[in-house]
């Protein structure tokens, strides 16, 4: 039996309910959500008018909180390579993290964090310099996410994998499992995989041959009892160009049988898989669309 959870990236202007709200107005089954502005630092407490909000909407939704996807600020970069910043950064994802359990949520999805080094021409093409400069941020990410999960309770990391635009990290399944590895309460942590992200850092998924070859990889290097979410997006930019921009599905580079393949891939059920597509006002139509791939 299919057991898709399909959903977006709803609103949460003018409190946290309205997300839920939105994602029963496109016929999602799951949904993505940001907490707090994304782009603020500092946010007021959940209060109590807007958690009953919340739970009412949720129960009458009947969208379970496995298939809802909470994505963190985008200031968060939890392996700045400054100090005063990291502590900020740390602290802001302790406080993202409180706030999904205070939604009753169990999942908080997360990009791992930016080197921020300026390299020359030369040193980006040292492969050895690279890597090492790359580890060393690896490493303070995974420091991270141990210190978060010590002063939290049940709410699980999910390290979102990146296009690899800058020097964000996360564009590799090494990546991934190299935080992981150094992740020392493995049941709290998890990624979520961006179709889009997934496609620009090089990975192929647009044949059968070379989605099996993409997700083989994945399932070896990552292992799919990791995969937790998934980003469900087309992409502007080619393969391989390391440059993350969306777009609707099969509009882009990647091409509907990738989704076609996701829709039947047994990797992904009954985990949320959100739309972050550019038109929001066709989410209704592409939500139908994934769900009319399935064939039983
Ligand atoms: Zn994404
Ligand atoms: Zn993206």
């Amino acid at each position: 039996m299919n057991n898709k959870f399909v959903g977006a990236h709803t609103s949460a202007s003018g409190g946290v309910f309205n997300a839920v709200n939105n994602a029963v107005d496109i016929g999602a089954k799951a949904f993505a959500l940001f907490t707090k502005n994304q782009k603020r630092w500092d946010a007021k407490p959940l209060d109590a008018k807007t958690l009953d909000l919340w739970f009412e909407a949720l129960e009458k939704s009947g969208i379970q909180p496995k298939h809802i996807l909470p994505h963190d600020s985008y200031l968060i970069n939890l392996g700045h390579p400054e100090e005063e910043k990291l502590q900020k950064s740390r602290e802001a994802f302790v406080d993202e993290l409180e706030r999904c359990e205070i939604l009753g949520l169990d999942r908080l999805n997360f990009h791992p964090g930016s080197h921020l080094v300026k390299l020359s021409a030369k040193e980006k093409k040292d492969e050895v310099y690279l890597r090492d400069v790359e580890n060393r941020c690896l490493d303070v990410i995974a420091e991270s996410i141990n210190i978060a999960l010590d002063k939290t309770n049940n709410v699980k990391a999910v390290i979102e994998n990146t296009a690899g635009q800058g020097t964000n990290l996360g564009y590799t399944f090494e990546h991934l499992a190299y935080i992981i590895d150094k992740v020392e309460d493995k049941n709290r942590v998890g990624v979520c995989i961006d179709t889009c992200h997934m496609f620009v850092a090089g990975y192929d998924i647009r044949t059968r041959e070379a989605y099996d070859k993409t997700w083989g990889d994945f399932d070896r290097i990552v292992g799919r009892d990791k995969l937790m979410g998934m980003h469900i997006n087309d992409s502007k930019p080619p393969l391989g160009s390391k440059k993350d921009r969306h777009h609707s599905i099969g509009e882009g580079e990647i091409g509907l049988d990738a989704f076609k393949f996701i829709m039947n891939d047994e990797r992904m059920d009954d985990i949320p898989l959100v739309l972050e597509t550019i038109d929001s006002e066709i989410w209704k139509q592409e939500i139908e669309l994934l769900y009319s791939f399935i064939k039983n």
